[in-house]
């Protein structure tokens, strides 16, 4: 359980770091430390189903709740691939730089300045 608090931790520094910075490299990890921590949560509440003693409905025992959550799993990383191949496609095709969300901005100097030549909109 430790281990989740940390993860929680790094997820919200993550995302701070892409809200500020508005690069689709840090996106792509905030997103797939989402997945860390929704998988674990997922896997932790599945062994917890999976030990619970056969009833008058599952005769055979829980544990079949273990594929449920590695399924869970799965679709979460196909999901987030496609979120991630999304935001990349179409950074490549708008081809501006990262740039600060909203009032993040006042936190950085604006890239234009130094990189973009005045092609930056
Ligand atoms: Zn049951």
């Amino acid at each position: 359980m430790g281990g989740l608090g940390v993860s929680v931790i790094v997820l919200g520094l993550k995302f701070a770091a892409y809200w500020v910075t508005g690069s689709v490299a840090l996106y792509s990890d905030a997103l797939e430390t989402t997945i860390n921590v929704v998988g674990a949560l997922t896997a932790l509440i599945a062994l917890w189903f999976s030990e619970q003693p056969a009833d008058a409905n599952h005769p055979y025992g829980h544990q079949k709740a273990e594929y449920i959550s590695a399924a869970v799993e799965a679709f979460m990383v196909v999901a987030t691939a496609f979120a991630i191949g999304r935001e990349a496609y179409f950074g490549w095709q708008n081809r501006a730089l990262p740039r600060p969300r909203s009032s993040a901005s006042r936190l950085m100097p604006p890239p234009e300045s130094s990189i973009c030549f005045g092609r930056c909109s």
